[in-house]
């Protein structure tokens, strides 16, 4: 009944119902889950519409899903229900260079935003490193972040308003220019449980007229920790602020050759944007502090190819741990600058005592640590290890006045962590918020909200 009604929709192309289509989308970038009743590409809001209004009726959970690369298992079935895959809705709906922002559907690529609007002088600010895979609507979604989230601030800060179905397959819009609830930030980072997103207005950023890109090496990650706060109380916010340890550099330099210095503690890649008059002041300004805080070296990125290599470097670096690993789990926690220190200090003792090897590259500026615990999933003991020394790591940044992700989301990884952080009281009146988008609790189940006697009021209820 689910398929034939699907397929009466949608067109059987846009259906898909066998069990190795239906594989593919029951997974993440951080786990499997269940295969899904079926998988829908939809062309369109209204193809949209219809398949959640069928999913419905079929009595189906409903599961969007970008281009699967979350961190936290957000994309993934966990009671079989409809995918909906943006695959086949990625173009740019409008441009409109003069008020600098585009109109574009949920399955566009991240960079493939910023290479349509080059040729006018703008991008798009916010930059997983996962952008040239991730899409908007996955970014939305999740509020990603990214290296350069430091000064442009996150995916929230670029939206300016969302075309939404809700879960009866109802379409409403939301706009930050209009007066009332700001409906757009309730949204953005609602991980799929408060509506689907089917288009989105988006901030468009001028290219700026300079941009310099500087390496730094310190002996250790604590003296690096230490310039990163010491640039910022200094009242410089550059673009980006980005750390790798030792390990990591390794792993970077040896897939990429971007020019990563391989035999330091930590290096700090530090990149500004602005006017060009006013970049020699602000270099001068950050090697100081660098050197003062125990720099051994510092170099400047001359060209724009070297820039470029060192960008690819960072923002391939996760992959580049299949150097030294066969596989990794990438943890995602986000404490105080100030703190810094002593969280990579707990990272480093968490990974002794498991006999892991872990590597860090993170977003020092934010405070938003991802060490990479290096392990090989054929091994049982390994695996017992990671996860042990995964949730570890995230007890100690809570014990630190942190929190249990910085950018990757909740999604089914973390939502019993979230009675970490949050009282009853708290997850209660998000739990009211979700009802009021979905009311019968159709939209990406068992994510975000813990289950369990921990927080009884909050548990997914099926009507
Ligand atoms: C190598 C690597 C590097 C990464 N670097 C970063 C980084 O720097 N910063 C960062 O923030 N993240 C990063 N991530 C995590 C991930 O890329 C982001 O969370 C990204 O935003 C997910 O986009 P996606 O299109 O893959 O979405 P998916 O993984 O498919 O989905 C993510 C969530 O969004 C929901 N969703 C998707 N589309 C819609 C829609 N149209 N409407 C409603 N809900 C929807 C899904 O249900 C799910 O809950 C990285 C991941 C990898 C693998």
């Amino acid at each position: 009944m689910l398929h034939e009604r699907l397929i009466d929709a949608l067109g059987a192309d846009a259906v898909k119902t066998a069990p190795e289509d239906l594989a593919v989308y029951a997974f993440d970038a951080y786990t499997t889950g269940r295969l899904p009743a079926a998988v829908v590409l939809p062309r369109s809001t209204q193809e949209v519409s219809a398949a959640v209004r069928i999913a419905r009726d079929c009595g189906e959970p409903i599961v969007p899903r970008g281009a699967g690369t979350g961190l936290c298992g957000g994309a993934v079935p966990t009671e079989g229900g409809v995918v909906i895959s943006f695959a086949r809705m990625n173009r740019v709906l409008a441009f409109d260079p003069a008020r600098r922002r585009a109109r574009v559907q949920p399955g566009l690529i991240n960079l493939d935003l910023s290479r349509h609007v080059a040729a006018s002088g703008l991008f798009y600010a916010p930059d997983p490193s996962s952008q040239k895979i991730s899409t908007i609507g996955g970014n939305v979604a999740t509020n990603a972040g990214g290296p350069h989230c430091l000064s442009y601030g996150t995916t929230v800060n670029h939206v300016l308003g969302l075309e939404v179905v809700d879960e009866r397959g109802d379409v409403f819009h939301t706009d930050v220019d209009e007066l009332g609830y700001d409906l757009t930030a309730a949204l953005v980072g609602s991980e799929g449980t408060l509506g689907i997103v089917t288009a989105a207005w988006v901030r468009l950023m001028r290219v700026p007229e300079a941009v310099r890109v500087w390496l730094a090496t310190f002996p250790d990650v604590e003296s690096a920790s230490d310039a990163v706060s010491a640039i910022v109380a200094a009242g410089i916010v550059p673009t980006a602020l980005e750390m790798m340890d030792r390990i990591a550099a390794q792993a970077v330099e040896a897939a990429f050759h971007a020019g990563y210095p391989t035999d330091c503690g930590a290096v700090l890649l530090i990149e500004n944007a602005g006017f060009e008059d006013d970049m020699n002041a602000c270099e001068s300004a950050l090697a100081r502090i660098a050197r003062e805080r125990g720099a051994t070296s510092w170099r400047t990125a001359r060209t724009q190819a070297e820039r470029d290599a060192l960008w690819a470097g960072r923002k391939g670096a996760a992959g580049a741990m299949g150097r030294i690993s066969p596989n990794y789990y990438l943890q995602d926690v986000c404490v105080r600058r100030s703190t810094l220190p002593k969280a990579l200090h707990a990272v480093d003792e968490i990974a002794r005592t498991y006999g892991i090897t872990v590597a860090n590259v993170f977003h020092a500026g934010d405070g938003n640590l991802h060490p990479m615990l290096c392990y090989d999933k054929r091994d049982r003991t390994q695996v017992q290890a990671v996860i042990e020394s995964g949730n570890e790591i995230l007890r100690a940044a809570i014990a630190l006045g942190g929190t249990v992700s910085g950018e990757h989301g909740i999604g089914f990884e973390k939502r019993e962590a979230m009675t970490e952080v949050y009282s009853t009281a708290d997850l209660a009146t998000m739990a009211r918020v979700r009802d009021v988008f979905d009311p019968a609790r159709a939209l990406n189940p068992e994510k975000i909200f813990p289950s369990g006697a921990a927080c009884p009021e909050v548990k997914p209820q099926r009507p």
